[in-house]
């Protein structure tokens, strides 16, 4: 059971909204695997409250905080420094302290690599492609960037994935145009959110037929896990790797940033899979 007394320590998520958020089961089951003395809470943070939410972090002596929407840009601001992650994301999930410093760091990118290098699949030097061009798909896009990859961004808005890959040396390439380039392809990565419930039945428009069944497809949706996107990847034989991996590892990421401890990863996937398969 959880024991919450005057040696507890606090971290916590700030969202706007926040009450759908997994992260308070998944890092409270952590501190339980760990027998450590953390309580993770979730605080519904309107926009104009987030300068001081982040005063009240300092003055309280909060551990860490995860920031979700609408937050990821507006804190940078608000702390000390930033991690090189963070500061070429141009985004912060994770606040944690260094010497005495408020500091942001981003741990989707790496969270994305771990979930592939889990699965066995290892990018370094791939062609992939990935759609969209939104905040998930920045820390994709660094992430393959840092693995060597060569990288193409397909997005509805193609202005949006031309600015993206300008900051990071990708090509981006209209929907339109992909057919050329599916046959060279390595991996596809769904960082759109096409296909998140409600709309099931919705994905983006790949001719699965022109991707070599040797590659791997990813979706970073996680409700469902079974996307229609990973479900027609896999009918053409592709591997398949589902978006509850990152959500995992980039939440363990930051539970190692704040307490020191590795991570007990199956604790925390355990937590959250029966609200995914609801
Ligand atoms: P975002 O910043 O709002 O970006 C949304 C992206 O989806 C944009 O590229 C947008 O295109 C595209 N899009 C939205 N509706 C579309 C439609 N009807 N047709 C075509 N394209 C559409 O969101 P985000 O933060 O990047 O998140 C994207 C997805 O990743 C979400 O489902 C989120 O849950 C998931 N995610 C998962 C993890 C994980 O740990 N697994 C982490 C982060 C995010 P436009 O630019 O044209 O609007």
């Amino acid at each position: 059971m959880l024991r919450v007394d005057a040696h507890t320590q606090l971290v916590g998520v700030l969202g706007y909204p926040v009450r759908h958020s997994l992260s308070p089961a998944m890092h409270n089951a952590a501190f339980q695997a760990l027998g450590l003395n953390w309580v993770y809470l979730a605080f519904e943070v309107p926009p104009e409250l987030l300068p001081q939410a982040v005063t009240g972090m300092r003055g309280l002596g909060i551990r860490g905080l995860n920031l979700t929407i609408p937050h990821k840009q507006a804190v940078i601001p608000l702390l000390d420094g930033l991690t090189d992650a963070a500061a070429r994301i141009g985004a912060v999930n994770t606040l944690f302290w260094h010497e005495g410093q408020l500091m942001g760091d981003n741990t989707d990118a790496e969270g994305f690599l771990r979930a592939l290098l889990e699965a066995s699949v290892d990018p370094t030097g791939h062609t992939v492609l990935v759609l969209g061009a939104g905040g998930a798909a920045r820390a994709v896009v660094y992430a393959l960037t840092q693995r060597g990859c060569r990288v193409y961004i397909a997005n509805r808005t193609y202005e949006r994935a031309l600015l993206l890959a300008q900051a990071f040396g990708a090509e981006a390439i209209p929907l339109h145009a992909l057919e050329a380039l599916l046959p060279r392809l390595d991996g596809v990565v769904n960082s759109t959110s096409l296909g998140m419930a409600p709309d099931v039945h919705s994905t983006p428009p790949v001719a699965w037929q022109l991707v070599p069944p040797t590659a791997w497809a990813c979706d970073l949706v996680y409700r469902p896990r079974q996307t229609r996107f990973l479900q027609l990847a896999a009918a053409h034989g592709l591997k398949t790797v589902d978006g509850l991996g990152m959500l995992v590892h980039q939440g363990a990421l930051a539970f190692e940033r704040w307490t020191g401890h590795a991570a007990p990863i199956s604790a925390m996937r355990d937590a959250i899979t029966p609200f995914l398969e609801e």
